[in-house]
């Protein structure tokens, strides 16, 4: 068996893993000059949509002998509409950190691994499926998978973000849902330590959205997030990302060709959440090729959650400022708040429960 994994990211990384401790040997190739190789940003693990692990961390570590080290524990996340705030508090989650930094995940992965990556190579699908007698899709790009199977695209993301800096409590995110500068999307504030942190702007690329002037949009997402957090932030660097596809494929695997990570569609399209998703599509597609599981029943709840989240952004959409509102308002409540942090129930659901008589008058 000759197994090459194209990417090494999340989810090549966590796929060559999983091989390594079935006793294969993987080539793993990366396109870039190591691991990592993009901007520096902090990222979240919600425990509450990963039911039912309530905490991923442990769970890669305790199961897989993945070992993860976050930059901190989430305890509380602040939720603001226009003209509400709310928070949900509790254990949470993570956030750990993403890129050129020296404790992203990719390269934590990437230093427990045995076997060398081949960076600086850029392979095409044609060339290594000559010589191997299975690939690995793990380029972290739906374009990719659209060459081989349908794809289907939710939506296109257009995303804004940039490094901050000013005073941050390391255990609380910051969340923004304003249609103002979010059109059907959202903002949300991760810190990297007490003195930096990731600021998101993310919405849909609906023509109606296509319209705005990105960077008005941002200037206002900017502008309310020093308002909220009432800080005069200073923007260390920027970057823009557009037609991010979020969606997913029709087949996880064709023949001895598996599609993993954002290849196989690990982005749950409501809040763009897809890091857990990505390193177990990985450790599934090793057990199948290790012969101990069959990937595409392995990857069926994750579908399953695809779907939920999907609905729940559907009805998202068809919410407007005044009923964020009230949502956000509601999140105050304690029952409600309950609902939310609980790990027993699919949290989508819940969610979209709450929001369904909102919705239902939009
Ligand atoms: C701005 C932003 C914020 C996000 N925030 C969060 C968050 O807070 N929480 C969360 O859970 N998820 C988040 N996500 C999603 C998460 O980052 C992705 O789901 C995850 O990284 C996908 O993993 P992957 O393995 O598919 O791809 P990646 O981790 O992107 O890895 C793909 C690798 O393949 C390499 N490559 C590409 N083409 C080739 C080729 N032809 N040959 C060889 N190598 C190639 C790339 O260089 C890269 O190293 C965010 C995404 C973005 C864009």
């Amino acid at each position: 068996m000759k197994i090459a994994i194209m990417g090494a990211g999340l989810s090549g990384l966590a796929c060559a893993l999983t091989l390594e401790k079935y006793g294969y040997q993987a080539d793993i190739f990366e396109r870039r000059a190591m691991v990592g190789d993009r901007f520096v940003i902090a990222e979240a693990m919600f425990s509450m949509f990963h039911t039912p692990y309530d905490d991923a961390v442990k769970y890669l570590s305790e199961t897989y002998d993945i070992h993860l080290k976050p930059t901190s524990n989430l305890q509380k996340v602040f939720i603001y509409s226009k003209n509400e705030t709310s928070f949900i508090d509790g254990h949470l989650g993570f956030t750990n950190m993403r890129g050129k930094h020296s404790e992203a995940y990719e390269k934590q992965l990437a230093a427990q691994l045995k076997g060398k990556i081949r960076f600086n190579e850029n392979v095409s699908y044609e060339d290594i499926s000559k010589e191997y007698t299975h690939v690995v899709m793990a380029t972290g790009d739906a374009l990719d998978t659209e060459k081989f199977q349908p794809y289907d695209v939710a939506f296109k993301a257009s995303f804004k973000g940039a490094v901050i800096e000013g005073e941050f409590n390391q255990t609380e995110a910051h969340t923004f849902f304003n249609y103002d500068f979010a059109p059907k999307g959202m903002a949300y504030l991760l810190p990297h330590s007490d003195k930096k942190a990731s600021l998101v702007l993310v919405y849909p690329q609906y023509p109606e959205n296509e319209l705005l002037d990105k960077e008005q949009l941002w200037e206002k997402c900017f502008e309310e997030c020093c308002v909220k957090l009432d800080q005069d932030f200073k923007i260390i660097h920027d970057y823009s990302i557009k037609d991010y596809r979020i969606g997913k494929t029709e087949f996880p695997r064709i023949g001895n060709t598996f599609f993993v990570g954002n290849c196989w569609g690990a982005i749950t399209p409501v809040f763009g959440f897809g890091q857990f998703e990505s390193m177990l599509t990985g450790i599934y597609a090793a057990q199948d090729i290790a012969g101990v599981g069959n990937y595409e029943k392995l990857v069926g709840p994750l579908s399953q959650s695809y779907h939920d989240s999907l609905s729940l952004r559907r009805t998202m959409e068809k919410l407007d400022n005044k009923k964020l509102d009230l949502i956000t308002k509601s999140i105050n409540n304690k029952v409600v708040e309950s609902l939310i942090t609980t790990n027993k129930i699919n949290l989508f659901k819940i969610i979209s429960r709450i929001i369904h008589p909102f919705s239902r008058h939009a």
